[in-house]
């Protein structure tokens, strides 16, 4: 062996080594240092109050000094601002409508120009079926007053209080004078939303100040059915969107900002407390919902952000205690362990490393407690994808014929 070839040799297998020492300790210290990017817009109705850009940055900043504070997890988060368009711009910057799946909500959609007649098979059918997902004990609890033996008996009661509240919303008028609700418009839907944000490719979280009826009728959000009929902060499937693994974040400012009768609080409260109201109460609780999806829970620490009996108060009263209780909760440690994971795989994604990306994946769809917030089947599938499509980059085929293995499952 000539000197020259040895020294290629040591040369080589010094690469070699570094290499793969430089992989592990990648793995080991440099992905606690990524960071996790959220893109952020914000779609007003401008016929109602928007908010300035100072509340805008004290929302997001109260959001993440409370999910840095509530869950402890490590991860880098930063949210990145795209500024603000117009709502109308930001439903027909999609072609979202073209879609099956915009048409099969229109099925089932509460129309306020011509209200459904809940004496209709296709309605009782589709509500009944929801409502029997609850305990029918539970569902008592709604309407103390009443007596309520069946589910037929809950339906009718029910059906009753959505007729009249979404009536008063088809009514409502602004400050203007003007109604904050146009019929059949998208924005002003659940239905439209729901469609709309399925199809989004870009931003993860939507702050707007639209006003969005309930109006899928086979999905009603029985507590937002009783107070109002409008919802507030929620989370969509965006199959194509990451950060969220599959899912974008709408928050929703109106019920502080519109000075709406019947809606907004009656109290007058400074502009700061408002946003740092809306910042933990809506941000970055449906946050904890959609990052870690950590479903409500009724058995962590009082301290815990996720707690169900939150909802059972008003945002203000939640906030107080919030302010007063807020722990690390250990309780919610699975679900932050399993998405910890994905972002490992995310960090090798970025770095080309791609069959550890998909181990990452894979390990990640292993540590995901099964009671998820949203759909575990969406969940897994979302993974599985993700998983595959690291392998097929790594040229690493028994990884993607076990993914499809898996999602044929
Ligand atoms: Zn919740
Ligand atoms: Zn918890």
């Amino acid at each position: 062996m000539t000197v020259r070839y040895r020294q290629i040799c040591i040369i080589a297998v010094a690469i070699i080594i570094t290499a793969v020492s430089r992989r592990y300790a990648l793995y080991a210290d440099e992905a606690e240092e990524y960071t996790v990017k959220l893109n952020v817009i914000r779609a007003f109705d401008y016929n109602l109050p928007v908010i300035a850009d100072e509340d805008f940055y004290q929302i997001l900043a109260e959001a993440l000094r409370v999910i840095n504070a509530g869950f402890l997890s490590g991860i880098n988060l930063e949210f990145v601002d795209n500024g603000e368009v117009s709502i109308q711009d930001f439903f027909s910057s999609c072609d979202y409508r073209e879609t099956e799946y915009y048409r099969s909500l229109a099925e089932l959609r509460y129309d306020l120009q011509e209200p459904p007649d809940f004496s209709k098979s296709k309605y009782r059918e589709a509500l009944l079926e929801y409502l029997s997902l609850w305990d029918i004990e539970l569902l008592r609890g709604f309407y103390p007053d009443k007596s309520i033996e069946t589910y037929d008996d809950f339906y009718e009661l029910l059906t009753e209080t959505y007729t009249e509240k979404m009536e008063y919303l088809r009514d409502l008028a602004g400050a203007g004078g003007s109604p904050v609700i146009t019929p059949g418009k998208d924005y002003h839907s659940r239905a439209g939303w729901t469609a709309r944000m399925r199809s989004e490719k870009k931003y993860d979280i939507v702050i707007t100040n639209a006003l969005i009826a309930a109006d899928i009728i086979s999905r009603p959000n029985i507590r937002s059915i009783l107070k109002d009929a409008k919802i507030g902060s929620e989370g969509f499937l965006s199959p194509e969107l990451k950060p969220f693994s599959g899912m974008s974040l709408m928050v929703n400012i109106i019920e502080y900002y519109g000075g709406l009768e019947g809606i907004s609080p009656k109290a007058d409260i400074p502009r700061e407390l408002k946003n740092r109201i809306i910042g933990v109460c809506s941000l970055a609780r449906e946050f904890g919902h959609t990052f870690f999806r950590i479903p409500d829970v009724n058995d962590h620490p009082p301290g815990c952000l996720m707690n169900t009996g939150f909802h059972a108060v008003d945002d203000a009263e939640a906030y107080r205690k919030l302010s007063e209780a807020l722990e690390p909760c250990a309780e919610c440690h699975p679900w932050i362990e399993a998405k910890r994971r994905v972002i490992i795989g995310e960090y090798y994604d970025d770095l080309g490393e791609y069959d550890f990306a998909g181990t990452a994946y894979i390990s990640a769809l292993g540590r995901t407690p099964s009671n998820i917030n949203g759909d575990y089947s969406d969940y897994r599938r979302h993974l599985l994808i993700r998983a595959r499509e690291a392998y097929k980059k790594a040229g690493y085929s028994k990884g993607v014929d076990s993914c499809n293995r898996l999602l044929e499952k």
